[in-house]
């Protein structure tokens, strides 16, 4: 069996191990100069590459089904021993998982030689230009062509392009018939502002944060939030962040809902305010925020509630305590966009699963023709999941090319 991998990241890599391993002779055709370029900054450089937890909703798409059918096949134990067979130690921290070193480098280290252990032939610095199937299928690249009975498209989404998913996958799966997903950043930073956020850029701290579509409210998380100059970033902004790209580009209005307490209710925040005012009624309100808050975040919750730093808690009346606490919890920011493709760290979107079998990544409207990876129409939240879904599928396409 000779196979054709369009694209050496994490997916394709898999995909490779998987039918070399099945006895199929495999190339990989990659464009950057060297393979699993994007692995190296996963994690911020340390790979977060699969996590214990593994349920339906880490992961986003048309088709829960589908995405469940293909991690039946490679689950999150199976990354962790194929990579313990590969030589790659793993550590768990909150359930995600990293390799020992918390080196990204020994989880591409490791594919690599892999790769080079069993033959495949390994073909840098190519860019396909032509892909047709009649026989065959055919690859003509700037340096080449080739044949094979087998063909895997396993070449990213748009999501950090300067890694080489630079979208071209796209254009060779709707080469085949193949139709698409709306394809929009996700695991993004939001933009929106409200006139405080200058102010307040730089602050850190815990929050919860809720995403309002049309006044519906579609997802929220909680955990370490940024508040920058253009917006929201921080873990719970990525995780929400997909579903406020995709009501953007369907023309409707992302609002985010910042509540900065989380760990109270309305009723106990205003009657807490209103204990706290008794006890230290004689602090300014800058002082009498000091020690809930950053005081950056203190000066524009004052400022957004229309309270001066000045006034003294004591003068503060109980509608303006509660105005406060309704602030506090429910901070409500318009979207007004995402930052773009370069900043995201995945796609949402892509080549629409419907069209593909779950159990195989065959395509169903061309023999042979197989898909894996973020050029299809999944995408997971942060912490493994998205690397667990292209060494998944990658495995997948992998043994069925090889097989079938
Ligand atoms: C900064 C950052 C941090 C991340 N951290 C994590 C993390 O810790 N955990 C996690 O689970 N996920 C993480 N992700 C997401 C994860 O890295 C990706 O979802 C995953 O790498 C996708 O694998 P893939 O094989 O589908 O695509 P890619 O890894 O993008 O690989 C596609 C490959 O195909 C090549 N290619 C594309 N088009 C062509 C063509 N026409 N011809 C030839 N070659 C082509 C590209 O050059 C690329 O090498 C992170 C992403 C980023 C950007």
């Amino acid at each position: 069996m000779n196979i054709v991998i369009v694209g050496g990241g994490a997916s394709g890599m898999t995909a490779a191990i998987t039918a070399a391993e099945k006895g199929a002779k495999v190339t990989i055709i990659e464009h950057n100069d060297r393979l699993g370029k994007k692995i190296l900054s996963t994690g911020n450089g340390r790979c977060n590459f699969t996590n214990l937890r593994m349920e339906s909703d880490c992961f986003r798409g048309a088709s829960p089904e589908f995405v469940e059918t293909v991690l039946a096949q490679f689950t999150h134990e199976d990354a962790i021993s194929f990579f313990e067979n590969l030589g790659v130690l793993a550590k768990e921290k909150s359930g995600c998982v990293y390799p020992y070193s918390e080196q990204a480098s020994a989880v591409l280290d490791v594919l690599r030689f892999k790769i080079e252990q069993l033959g495949v032939r390994v073909r840098c610095e190519e860019a396909v230009e032509d892909i047709f199937c009649k026989d065959q299928f055919v690859i003509k690249t700037n340096r080449g062509k080739y044949e094979a009975d087998r063909l895997i498209l396993a070449c990213g989404g748009k999501a950090a392009p300067t890694t080489g998913s630079d979208g071209s996958g796209y254009v060779l799966a709707k080469a085949f018939g193949h139709r698409l997903k709306p394809t929009v950043p996700a695991l993004v930073q939001l933009c929106g502002d409200d006139g405080i956020f200058h102010s307040v850029a730089g602050v850190r701290c815990d929050a919860k944060v809720t995403l309002f579509v049309d006044e519906k409210e579609v997802a929220s998380d909680r955990g370490e939030l940024q508040l920058t100059e253009y917006g929201v970033s921080g873990i719970p902004v990525f995780q929400i962040s997909r579903y406020a790209a995709m009501a953007l580009y369907e023309k409707k209005q992302p609002v985010v809902s910042l509540n900065f307490l989380p760990d109270f209710s309305d009723k106990q925040l205003f009657y807490y305010l209103l204990q706290r005012a008794v006890n230290q009624s004689w602090k300014t309100m800058e002082q009498f925020l000091i020690g809930m808050f950053p005081k950056k975040l203190a000066h524009g919750l004052l400022r957004k509630a229309g309270l001066s730093v000045m006034t003294k808690a004591e003068a503060c009346s109980a509608s303006a305590w509660k105005g406060l606490a309704e602030l506090i919890m429910d901070y409500r920011v318009p979207i007004t966009g995402t930052k773009g493709f370069e900043h995201a760290q995945v796609t949402a979107g892509g080549v629409d699963t419907e069209e593909i079998h779950g159990k195989t990544l065959e395509s169903k409207l061309m023999k042979h023709l197989y898909f894996a990876g973020e050029l299809l129409d999944v995408d997971g939240i942060c912490g493994g999941y998205n690397l667990q879904w292209a060494w998944a599928s990658g495995h997948v396409a992998g043994i069925h090319a090889a097989e079938d």
